[in-house]
């Protein structure tokens, strides 16, 4: 597992705090644990197949939640936030050039192009952050939470970026060019949206409307930065311009 014996587990049934998630006996038996509040076993999901877990995370059952963000040490959020990213920026870069002739010879057309995705990218990285920076100013200043410092900081920002996974959806709204609608792209929006929210709420263990607020926030203050970007007399207005 690596991790450190002092680390404190979660029940994914009641939220409770548990030393262990499992004890090794000498004869090479596992025994789960079971919770001491509710009784029932600490963490069902470490003995389920991963598919499964997923499959609940996609469902997002508060259980599924607690046991990926509380007793797994998964550490890929920042390069699943550079994939989702890319795979975002490749979406914007193709709307803007989707309807041109591939395979131009000159060169000057390509650098033009190549720099349309760099600042695609910029423009979406920029995005994510101000959709950060918003919900946890919002959990910070309006819900007076966030104050137990940076170690609910940093496992609220993993919690954040980890449930922007469903953006991978984009790929294939990609490659399905022309099938793609506003419809499909609004759905993969909702769905990365009510994520997050679900992953505020297990990890702050508040209630719906607190993380639907902070994510409405963050929402607001992405579109804020969107639009004030779409406004600035850079070239990046070319980038958005989807018409
Ligand atoms: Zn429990």
């Amino acid at each position: 597992m690596g991790r450190m014996e002092t680390d404190i587990f979660r029940c994914v049934e009641c939220n409770e705090k548990a030393p262990e998630l499992h004890r090794d006996y000498s004869n090479g038996i596992l025994k789960i644990t079971i919770c001491e509040s509710c009784q029932k076993p600490v963490d069902k999901y470490i003995e389920y197949d991963p598919v499964i877990i997923l499959i609940d995370a996609i469902l997002c059952k508060t259980q599924a939640f607690r046991h990926i963000l509380f007793n797994t040490t998964l550490d890929i959020h920042w390069k699943l936030c550079v994939f989702c990213l890319l795979c975002e920026a490749y979406l914007r870069w193709s709307l803007l050039h989707g309807s041109e002739q591939s395979g131009d010879p000159a060169d000057i057309i390509r650098y033009a192009k190549e720099w349309d995705f760099y600042s695609a990218f910029g423009l979406a990285a920029l995005e994510l952050s101000a959709f950060c920076g918003g919900a946890l100013w919002f959990l910070w200043a309006a819900t007076g939470r966030l104050r137990g410092g940076t170690p609910e900081l940093r496992l609220l920002l993993r919690a954040l970026l980890l449930s922007c996974y469903g953006k991978v959806l984009l790929i294939p709204a990609v490659i399905w060019e022309h099938d793609y609608s506003p419809l499909c792209l609004g759905l993969i929006k909702l769905f990365v949206l009510t994520s997050n929210s679900q992953a505020i709420r297990v990890i702050l263990n508040c209630s719906r409307r607190v993380s639907l607020a902070a994510v409405c926030f963050g929402l607001l203050s992405e579109t804020c930065v969107a639009q004030a970007c779409r406004r600035l007399p850079w070239s990046v207005q070319d980038v958005l311009a989807f018409d």
